[in-house]
């Protein structure tokens, strides 16, 4: 094996707030020799992603905590270089969650192979990667029927589209929320919703009811805050939310915000609402890339991402999510 040099991102210190770029650091690395049983991966596309940025405390959560000096980790999808496992050859597509880096060297099982590639390779962290199944996994939680009014705050991001155009295909109307004018013209053009607001444009539940005068069956939840108070006003009787993510609440300090005032609501229109974390769900993996493969086969699903190049802009690509630098899935081209 030739001396290989890669590049990594650590954390430098824990983010108070929104993250800094000092709150991380590029660092060099030359990689050992493979052992037995290891395989050496380059790193194609490696994800950024909202749920990192609690990881980035110190505090125990559903995933560990990131250490501080260490390197970070998450979703990466790459190719095989070199293999002493007989699982994997050279130029094998793999998926991991050894991301942050330009190379790896994994043990074969913390590797997930992929049979059919279908380019590009950063559609194996969205559309048929985590974001996607998390999407796809909400929707079939929901039980969404044909003719359901469906509302998707973090529309235009990563599982917000996914949300949206699945939704679609199952005869939903589909209403959504986004932080720009690009954002809305993208959900109502690109990828089928019926009506779309900017959240940041007027009170978030006028623009709502406006929307959906008759009010709405199904809210997935990307955002929390204002968002899920007005769901939860908007909901028709045993409606049912979704609750995905809560990104409005993720970069508070001290004490936290009040809930929703109106949480009464759920008694008297007797809603449901089911929290889900992706990672209970992988033994559906396959079912889901059956699904949503013949999907974006066909063309019924467009792939929406950002791409943005190099490891060294990693850490921009990152802080961007909280700024609502991307439209569909945040990826890092790492070559
Ligand atoms: P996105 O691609 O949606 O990226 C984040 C987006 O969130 C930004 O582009 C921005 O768009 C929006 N945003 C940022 N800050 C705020 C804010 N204060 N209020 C409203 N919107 C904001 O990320 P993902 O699709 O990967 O994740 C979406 C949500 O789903 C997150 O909450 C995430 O944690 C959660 N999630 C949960 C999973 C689970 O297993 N439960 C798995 C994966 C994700 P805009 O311009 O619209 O503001």
């Amino acid at each position: 094996m030739p001396i290989i040099s890669s590049q990594e991102i650590r954390l430098a210190s824990r983010p108070t707030g929104v993250p800094t770029k000092g709150n991380f650091v590029l660092a060099h690395t030359v990689l050992e020799p493979l052992k037995d049983q290891e395989v050496l991966v380059r790193n194609r596309f490696m994800s950024v992603d909202p749920y990192m940025r609690g990881r980035m405390n110190a505090v125990k959560s559903y995933v560990p905590a990131f250490e501080v000096g260490k390197p970070l980790d998450g979703g990466a999808v790459g190719e095989v270089l070199e293999s002493r496992a007989k699982e994997f050859k050279p130029g094998d597509v793999v998926t991991s969650r050894h991301g942050w880096r330009e190379y790896v060297i994994a043990s074969a099982q913390d590797l997930q192979p992929i049979a059919h590639v279908v380019q590009p390779l950063s559609l194996y962290l969205g559309v048929l990667g985590m974001t996607g199944l998390t999407a796809w996994v909400g929707l079939g939680l929901a039980q969404i029927k044909a003719g359901e009014v469906i509302y998707v705050s973090g529309a235009a991001g990563a599982v917000g589209n996914m949300a949206g155009q699945l939704a679609k295909i199952r005869g939903c109307r589909v209403i959504g929320s986004a932080g720009s004018a690009q954002k809305i013209t993208a959900l109502t053009t690109e990828c089928g919703y019926d009506a779309a607001f900017n959240y940041k444009s007027g009170p978030i539940g006028e623009q709502l009811d406006q929307a959906a005068p008759d009010g709405i069956d199904v809210y997935f939840d990307n955002v929390g805050g204002e968002s899920l108070e007005a769901a939860i006003s908007a909901m028709r009787q045993h409606g049912r939310i979704i609750a995905c993510g809560s990104i409005s609440g993720y970069n508070n300090e001290g004490s936290p915000p009040p809930g929703p005032t109106n949480l009464f609501h759920i008694t008297t229109k007797r809603l449901t609402m089911q929290g889900m974390i992706v990672g209970d769900w992988l033994d559906r993996q396959a079912e889901f890339q059956v699904e949503v493969g013949g999907h974006y086969r066909a063309g019924r699903i467009k792939n929406l991402e950002t791409v943005v190049d190099g490891i060294d802009h990693a850490v921009d690509a990152f802080i961007g999510l909280f700024h609502g630098g991307n439209i569909g899935k945040m990826v890092v081209k790492l070559s």
